[in-house]
């Protein structure tokens, strides 16, 4: 587990951790999440995210970088969807920085295809 990536989780998601144990510092709700930012502080997501960053070794899949803040670049929604109902192609792993390039890029690349 890349140390970085797991405190900057922890503060994030308001989960703490003993030993190789994640506890949720609030009670966890399964369902009722409607937005997407309460649907990203559940253990349902949580899960997902850990196993997308373990399989990119805690990498940024564009630069390699292991010292950036690492996130997870939704590539396409659903609707309806839960944030954790897609299989993992729907999903990269970035660094802050390459996060925000491709967002720009996919907008950009939306907006001119009308
Ligand atoms: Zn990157």
């Amino acid at each position: 587990m890349n140390k970085l990536y797991r405190e900057v989780l922890m503060d994030e998601l308001g989960y703490t951790h003993s030993g190789d144990q994640v506890i949720p510092k609030f009670p966890i709700r399964t369902v009722g999440h409607s937005t997407y930012a309460e649907q990203c502080k559940t253990m349902e997501w949580y899960t997902l995210k850990d196993r997308l960053m373990h399989k990119a070794n805690y990498m940024c899949t564009q630069c390699g970088n292991p010292n950036e803040r690492l996130e997870i670049d939704h590539i396409a929604y659903v609707p309806g969807r839960k944030a954790w109902q897609y299989t993992d192609d729907y999903f990269q792993v970035l660094c802050s920085p390459c996060h925000r390039r491709v967002t720009a890029e996919r907008k950009k690349a939306k907006e001119s295809n009308g």
